[in-house]
């Protein structure tokens, strides 16, 4: 584990970017090799911001939601959605949802926000950009989802956190278990954010949980409040430093999401 220390110095994201257009031929040429997922575009009026669906199944019943890349600055959530797709091996029955990379024009500018400036994961009420409007569309009021997973990074951050987000007490959640498990496995390459507060919020060793009815007020929805409010009973963010070398965030934020498709599907 090797902290750049760049990000600091430029109070923002200072490292490796994604190149798009080989993003998607690389996302293209994959899915043309098999048979289990199938992809379109959402959004595909504006060149610069169609957005690319993967999915697997009858995703809207009892399906899995993945999304990545909704901040262009983020980009090993793009990368670990690709890997994902690349090496899990689909059981059968199995039904998915993936949008591995749902900003592409701030990715194409390294920025958080997309090309007219909006902050995308602020937006599931206001739906002011055309790719939230696609994406809410598409998803429709019928879907249900077993488990929704969000890949995120963050520049700041001094190790993995997540946030784990629920609508009842009851619900199966595996947000503690999953950070127990990424330590035994990866904790060298990249260690936990175990700080009491981070982004404001308090925190027990990497974990900021809590009910989604607290928050419904706010009015810049992200993302996890509009899944997990209408069609999920419990949505993770996974967040990984961004300040650590892609190729372990890459790994851990893949490694993440399969264990957590794991245990849903164990249960
Ligand atoms: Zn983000």
């Amino acid at each position: 584990m090797k902290w750049s220390g760049k990000n600091r110095l430029k109070m923002g994201y200072a490292g490796e970017t994604l190149d798009v257009d080989r993003f998607f031929s690389d996302l293209s040429c994959w899915v043309d090799s098999q048979s289990v997922w199938q992809l379109n575009w959402l959004n595909q009026e504006d060149p610069r911001s169609r957005i690319p669906v993967v999915t697997a199944g009858n995703w809207r019943e009892s399906g899995i939601y993945i999304s990545a890349g909704i901040h262009g600055d983020e980009p090993a959530g793009s990368l670990a959605c690709l890997d994902f797709l690349q090496n899990f091996q689909v059981p059968s029955g199995f039904s998915a949802i993936c949008l591995p990379l749902l900003n592409p024009s701030g990715m194409r500018l390294g920025t958080r926000e997309n090309d007219r400036g909006h902050d995308m994961n602020r937006e599931f009420l206001a739906e002011i950009s055309d790719e939230i409007r696609a994406l809410k569309a598409h998803i429709s009021d019928e879907a249900q989802f077993r488990l929704a997973v969000f890949l995120h990074e963050d520049w700041e951050s001094q190790g993995f956190y997540l946030y784990e987000l629920f609508r009842n007490e009851s619900a199966l959640r595996y947000g503690e278990q999953l950070l127990n498990y990424l330590q035994s496995i990866h904790g060298e390459a990249i260690p936990i954010d175990r700080s009491p507060v981070i982004d404001g919020r308090d925190a027990e060793n990497g974990l900021i949980s809590g009910r989604i009815a607290d928050h419904l007020e706010r009015p810049d929805w992200p993302e996890a409040f509009f899944i997990n409010s209408r069609f999920c009973e419990v949505t993770y963010t996974l967040e990984s430093p961004s300040d650590l070398d892609l190729t372990p965030r890459i790994h851990l934020l893949s490694l993440a999401l399969r264990y957590l498709i794991d245990q849903v599907q164990e249960n």
